[in-house]
């Protein structure tokens, strides 16, 4: 029974379907199921990473596990819903047929069960927080999802950051164009497709070898202490066009957690994102594009998406 409980409450969260009814929403988090989200705990999610303060790992002290793999994400079978709080594609089929990512600071293999969106995103980088933010939520694969939301490490969630873009070019298409055409059938809560095959690859960041990382939490409840972070800093583009559509999806007024006191968190990056200095200026080159177009664009149309709603 405890079992089955568990599994409920893993696939409220997962699927959202609530168990606990639409009572839990953004718009209270002091409501929320789960005394962990209310009193907080040692590693709450999401948060602020400050690069300057982020543990460059030479001593492999948490990524001691080579380079981040990533297995079967090329032809991948989901189903889409509109949940009530955001839009969710699941993997379907059996668990040996899902994708796999392994290394970096994951010891064991971990399966994909679903990704989702969040708009604007939750973590944020020295206090810039980007337009939107994929969570692609792995479970450990020798376990079930019940002892996995019991362990430490029982899940890894991967992150992709996305910008936004007037005019995308062909690689930034071909990155977010497959999946954002399906956003129109899923604007309502309730709404489903089925049958949709992905290639996911193309939806992770460009530069899969630079990444935070760090122990946290689910950001939804019940706001289990069982997440290895794995924060891309490298965004994925979408287009305005797309990034607009969010505004009139029906997940009331936004989706993101408030992020949560800095406690024991331990920001980790592999040592080698920092090694090229071009790539240094990149990132400072990024941050300030980032801050224009947040600016710019996206306060705007977001605000305007949720003023229509109020
Ligand atoms: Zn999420």
């Amino acid at each position: 029974m405890k079992k089955f409980y568990t599994f409920i409450l893993y696939f409220d969260y997962a699927l959202c379907i609530s168990f606990y009814g639409p009572i839990w929403s953004y718009d209270d988090e002091s409501a929320w199921p789960g005394g962990i989200c209310k009193k907080g705990g040692k590693r709450q999610s999401p948060i602020d990473i400050r690069t300057n303060d982020v543990i460059k790992d030479f001593d492999k002290q948490f990524i001691k596990h080579g380079s981040l793999k990533f297995i079967g994400y090329e032809n991948v079978l989901l189903s889409g819903v509109n949940n009530g709080h955001t839009i969710q594609f699941s993997t379907e089929g059996d668990n040996e047929m899902h994708p796999t990512v392994t290394g970096g600071p994951l010891k064991y293999f971990y399966r994909l069960e679903q990704l989702h969106f969040h708009w604007l995103s939750e973590h944020s980088i020295n206090g810039v927080k980007f337009p939107m933010e994929i969570h692609f939520v792995h479970v450990r694969s020798d376990l079930e999802v019940s002892e996995a939301l019991n362990k430490r490490d029982g899940l890894a969630i991967i992150s992709v950051f996305c910008n936004i873009q007037t005019e995308l070019n062909e690689d930034q298409k071909k990155a977010s164009e497959e999946i954002m055409q399906h956003i129109p059938m899923l604007m309502r809560t309730g709404h489903r497709i089925s049958g949709v095959i992905l290639n996911l690859s193309k939806l992770l960041s460009p530069n899969k070898n630079s990444y935070f990382t760090y122990l946290g939490s689910l950001t939804s409840p019940e706001c289990n202490e069982v997440v290895v972070w794995i924060i891309f800093d490298n965004p994925i583009y979408i287009s305005d066009a797309h990034y607009r559509l969010f505004g009139k999806v029906g997940v009331g007024r936004h989706n993101f957690r408030s992020q949560q006191r800095l406690n024991y968190h331990q920001v980790f990056q592999p040592p080698d994102a920092f090694i090229s200095t071009p790539k240094a200026i990149l990132i400072v080159t990024d941050a300030l594009k980032l801050v224009t177009q947040f600016f710019r664009n996206v306060t705007r149309f977001v605000v305007k998406g949720f003023k229509s709603r109020l």
